[in-house]
């Protein structure tokens, strides 16, 4: 006679019991890992996620070696000066194959709101895009780009914020002017160290804002107007506005490109004896 009938009932119940449930787990197994790859999926679009491949890192360094190599002694030298995609990746496709079809660019540059909301996706889309070019291409941050994660991952894919570069006779350098977004003031101590050690050269600057806008206060504005004059900066190149203007003072000639989300960017040819000629493109 068994001493514990209740006993043992219930460990019947329980075996039972872990054999249905063992069914059961067997059977949702599938199911479970679909929703975790789903849970996965949907962690790969947060907003904070920075993840940038490896083929996609140091994107500036690897253009300037091109740049270096394919800008040698010109007479002049043709820039396909962008910005402001934004989310219209239709017309920033447009805008590269144009870009593709005129055998006289040797470089481009997007200047800033490469992104909409700073996000790892944005970026993604916007490098696939301008790996097509057949020329080299340069980037500054813009206050987008600033958005959610969007500066580490600007930096990760990019390199640094601010850096120059020479394109036969010409020094551009490329200047981080963002304040708002940033939560700092630009960097106008590196700006000049920049200017002071190139003094002499043909310069350009180019950033994202241009000085007449809101970013800047009237005691930034001066700053950086001083700063043109003093190292006889030739021109400054600006994106944000997203319509094409051409302003000079004190004998820098101030370019404000059309925005690429309007279908929109600018020809500038600068020749060695620094005669320029500059012309809006729509495509
Ligand atoms: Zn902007």
């Amino acid at each position: 006679m068994n001493a514990f009938p209740f006993t043992q009932k219930a460990y019947s119940c329980l075996q039972l019991f872990q054999k249905r449930h063992l069914f059961y787990v067997l059977l949702l197994l599938p199911a479970t890992v679909t929703l975790l790859q789903g849970c996965k999926n949907m962690l790969d679009f947060s907003p904070y996620e920075i993840r940038v491949v490896d083929g996609d890192k140091n994107t500036t360094l690897k253009n300037l070696i091109d740049v270096e190599n394919s800008i040698l002694n010109p007479d002049s030298i043709t820039i396909a000066l962008t910005a402001d995609p934004h989310y219209n990746y239709n017309n920033l496709q447009k805008v590269v194959s144009s870009i593709n079809s005129n055998y006289q660019i040797d470089f481009a540059m997007c200047l800033g709101d490469i992104s909409e909301s700073g996000i790892q996706t944005e970026f993604e889309l916007f490098h696939a895009e301008m790996d097509k070019l057949v020329v080299p291409y340069l980037t500054a941050i813009g206050n987008h780009d600033y958005r959610s994660n969007g500066e580490d991952i600007y930096y990760q894919m990019f390199g640094q914020l601010n850096y120059s570069f020479k394109a036969g006779f010409l020094r551009i350098i490329v200047f981080d002017d963002i304040f708002w977004e940033s939560n700092k003031n630009p960097d106008f101590d590196w700006l000049e160290s920049e200017l002071k050690q190139y003094e002499g050269e043909l310069l350009a600057v180019a950033s994202h804002i241009p000085p007449d806008t809101d970013q800047f206060d009237s005691v930034s504005r001066e700053q950086y107007y001083k700063l043109m004059e003093k190292y006889q900066v030739k021109y400054s190149f600006h994106g944000h506005q997203h319509s094409f203007n051409l302003k000079e003072k004190d004998g820098t000639l101030y370019v404000n490109t059309g925005a690429i989300m309007k279908g929109k960017y600018t020809l500038i040819t600068i020749y060695k004896n620094s005669e320029t000629k500059i012309k809006e493109i729509t495509v």
